[in-house]
């Protein structure tokens, strides 16, 4: 293992205790300079940083070394350098330091092969971090009473919401929870998408048997973002069959979506019928007082203080979701102690407005906006950009044309020129028509704003 590959997996440790926006901000540009005989130097882009990761991160960092290098780390030094300046030039093109950007989950891929572990549970999410509002009640029950009766109570459990309200917090909080109760139990925790590398690997080694092996002799399965595995015809037979193994063997099966079985296109209705043989449950957004809850949580968590007033100013204005909620939360924590000065309500609101106006919409590229639709409908870039009326095509495609116009203030022809080349009046055409019917159309709404949390999640 070269420096480069032991700081990734120091990083891919770290990322799953700290919250993603302290992650970024405090190891984006960081890696080792060298380490011998159990001396460290670590080299940080700039002083701030140097003062916060010896401040908050030291002790977890010798922690995460001496776990992957198996030797104790004596001491851990910091250095100002840019990680860029430390590559030599033949170095630079295979050793660049890859670091998880646009990653929309909370946990580090860690590919073993074909018979991997999954994931690893993050230690955070636990019933006691889960503040139950309203919206969130019987998706918590569901879970306590799953993780007191695996088995039993309801096989499956499908959880289904939109994008960071708290579907993965729940379902890694049944896995934490029945490992407290059990410690031998063997628990798999991946998301759909894991599960299709996993199975098509385990095809191109010739390793289906191990792989079913695995995956149907865990005592408990979770399986995040389920609707992944749509329309990948081999991988959900695979899928059925090992639902089928565990559910006889009464062991608990877990899924998340963000929409309900019935509503993700391109499932096997066979799957579809499997899902709803046990409980579904929905998570919606909590409201305000939930939200404010929320947020006292988060900042008890981050020993940070913040006045109820602010907690207020914040929660009255992030109502997209949870996620977002906590990532602004990080920025102020983060902006005030740079700076040094204590949180007001006016700070906190100036920081708001520029949220919301710039940093998210100025990174989005229409490209994104193409992919974010076509992964929402299952429907390919290729067919989207295609001359092809069909309904299930067109629609997402006019979709796309409103999004590009309301989101990007893209003028219609180049709108018409990124969708294959299409006349500036289809564009139009499509803006207007979309426009009109989102008024109207409850359905249509709430998958346009699932569609946009999408986009704007990975750029808070
Ligand atoms: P999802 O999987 O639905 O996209 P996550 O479970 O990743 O969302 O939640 C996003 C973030 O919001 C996590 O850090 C999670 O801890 C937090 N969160 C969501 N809902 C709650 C809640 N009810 N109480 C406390 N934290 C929550
Ligand atoms: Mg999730």
């Amino acid at each position: 293992m070269n420096n480069n590959e032991l700081w990734q997996a120091v990083l891919s440790e770290l990322e799953l205790t700290i919250s993603k926006a302290n992650f970024i901000t405090w190891f984006k540009n960081t890696g080792i300079v060298s380490i011998q005989d159990g001396y460290v130097i670590l080299c940080v882009p700039n002083t701030f940083a140097r003062a916060w990761l010896e401040k908050k991160y030291h002790q977890i960092i010798i922690l995460s070394l001496e776990r992957i290098t198996e030797k104790p780390i004596k001491k851990l030094e910091y250095k100002i350098n840019n990680i860029k300046n430390l590559t030599t030039q033949e170095e630079e093109e295979n050793n660049t330091l890859e670091f998880p950007q646009n990653q929309t989950n909370d946990f580090s891929v860690r590919t073993n092969g074909a018979s991997s572990n999954g994931f690893t549970l993050n230690q955070k999410y636990t019933f006691e971090s889960f503040v139950v509002g309203k919206g969130a009640e019987l998706a918590f029950a569901a879970a306590q009473a799953v993780a007191s009766r695996p088995g039993e109570a309801y096989n499956p459990l499908f959880i289904y919401g939109g994008v960071g309200l708290g579907k993965t917090h729940l379902l890694q909080a049944i896995g934490n929870e029945m490992r407290k109760k059990n410690p031998q139990i063997d628990i798999i925790y991946v998301n759909a998408e894991k599960f299709c590398n996993d199975f098509i690997q385990s095809v191109k080694e010739k390793t289906t048997k191990e792989f079913q092996n695995r995956y149907r002799q865990t005592d408990l399965l979770l399986i995040d973002d389920i609707q992944f595995i749509a329309g990948k015809g081999e991988t959900q037979e695979s899928f059925f069959h090992t639902f089928n193994e565990l559910h006889q063997q009464n062991k608990q099966v877990i899924l998340t979506s963000d929409r309900p079985p019935k509503a993700i296109p391109a499932l096997e209705d066979r799957l579809k019928s499997r899902f709803e043989w046990g409980m579904i449950a929905d998570i919606t957004m909590p409201d305000f007082e939930t939200r404010v809850a929320i947020l006292e949580k988060k900042c008890n968590e981050k020993h940070f203080e913040l006045p109820t007033k602010i907690l207020q100013t914040i929660a009255a204005s992030i109502q997209s979701n949870i996620r977002e909620l906590e990532g602004f939360l990080n920025k102020i924590i983060v902006y005030h102690q740079l700076k040094n000065i204590t949180p007001s309500v006016e700070s906190v609101k100036s920081l708001l407005s520029s949220v919301e106006t710039t940093s998210m919409r100025q990174s989005l590229t229409s490209k994104q906006l193409i992919d974010a639709v076509g992964q929402y409908y299952n429907i390919s870039n290729e067919n989207l950009l295609s001359q092809s009326r069909e309904k299930k095509i067109s629609y997402p495609r006019q979709i796309i044309m409103f999004l590009m116009r309301e989101e990007l203030k893209m003028s219609y022809p180049s709108i018409g020129d990124e969708l294959g080349g299409r006349d500036h009046t289809t564009a139009m055409h499509a803006y207007e028509k979309i426009n009109k019917e989102v008024e109207n159309n409850l359905k249509l709404k709430q998958e346009i704003e699932s569609i946009k949390q999408r986009l704007y999640i990975n750029n808070i």
